[in-house]
């Protein structure tokens, strides 16, 4: 089987509210969000297939092919609407990105016959996005930044052989990173507020828990986590896991740029 992607766009307005909550409510549990006349986003979707190659055309479906038909649903359902006012599905569902992609799968999947649609991801911007496959959970996915430095050393190594392994990382002065931290939630979004996780309560479980911890820090020496622990990106995925998952429970992966080059990604213990 092959997977393959195809990218589309739409923009579109919307706004989350609970018609029967008091203006206080609404706001304190979707903030920003709940401005009654709406905002809006230019929306990414990435529509992955999956298919065997035809012998005798040499593809598993034609990228204009999907082109095509998400043209005609999400182009005519969604783009250029106002979702609460103009869509009757989200006179029901708040358009948040968990619906919004759930939605966007029922469109899709019935129209694709020469292949299986296999996951669908929307980006409401660059730091959230939404996912789902075929084992029907939601993926919701917020990215986060801090700078820190560090060494990256071993207490269980020889001076030599941190320097032979480590090299320019093993300077006794320590040099620094942009990291940038994905934090994957799964589950089914709530009926009433269409949110697998409030994200302000996500944001500020992060912010209190890793980003004060890390940020603009020297992880060697300002940290308790990394006073014996070599803080490796592999660790630190393992780390930072570790300091979300209790508050967390429908924590599903840590994924951590160190660089634009290297990535890493942790599962929890349950992963062997
Ligand atoms: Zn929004
Ligand atoms: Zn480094």
């Amino acid at each position: 089987m092959v997977h393959l992607s195809r990218l589309v766009t739409f923009s579109a307005s919307h706004f989350y509210r609970v018609q029967h909550w008091s203006d206080e409510e609404n706001k304190r549990v979707f903030g920003l969000c709940s401005n009654i006349h709406g905002h809006g986003h230019d929306y990414v979707v990435e529509i992955m297939v999956k298919g065997k190659v035809n012998p005798k055309t040499g593809i598993v479906i034609n990228t204009t092919e999907i082109k095509d038909i998400a043209r005609q649903f999400i182009g005519n359902e969604l783009d250029g609407k106002f979702l609460n006012h103009e869509h009757p599905y989200f006179k029901d569902h708040q358009p948040t990105t968990e619906n919004l992609v759930n939605y966007i799968w029922s469109l899709l999947e019935p129209h694709l016959h020469s292949c299986e649609l296999h996951k669908i991801r929307l980006y409401e911007n660059d730091i959230l996005f939404s996912e789902k496959g075929r084992d029907n959970m939601i993926h919701l996915t917020r990215k986060y930044h801090f700078s820190a430095a560090h060494r990256l050393h071993s207490n269980k190594l020889s001076e030599e052989e941190n320097q032979s392994l480590f090299g320019k990382c093993n300077n006794p002065h320590g040099h620094g990173h942009n990291y940038y931290l994905e934090v994957t939630v799964k589950g089914q979004p709530d009926p009433t507020t269409g949110m697998i996780i409030n994200l302000s309560d996500l944001d500020s479980i992060v912010e209190q828990l890793v980003l004060e911890k890390f940020d603009h820090k020297h992880l060697n020496l300002d940290t308790e986590e990394f006073k014996d622990l070599n803080p490796t990106a592999d660790n630190m995925v393992v780390v930072i896991w570790n300091l979300l998952a209790p508050f967390l429970p429908k924590l599903h992966k840590i994924g951590l740029w160190e660089t634009e080059k290297n990535y890493f990604e942790y599962y929890g213990p349950g992963d062997e």
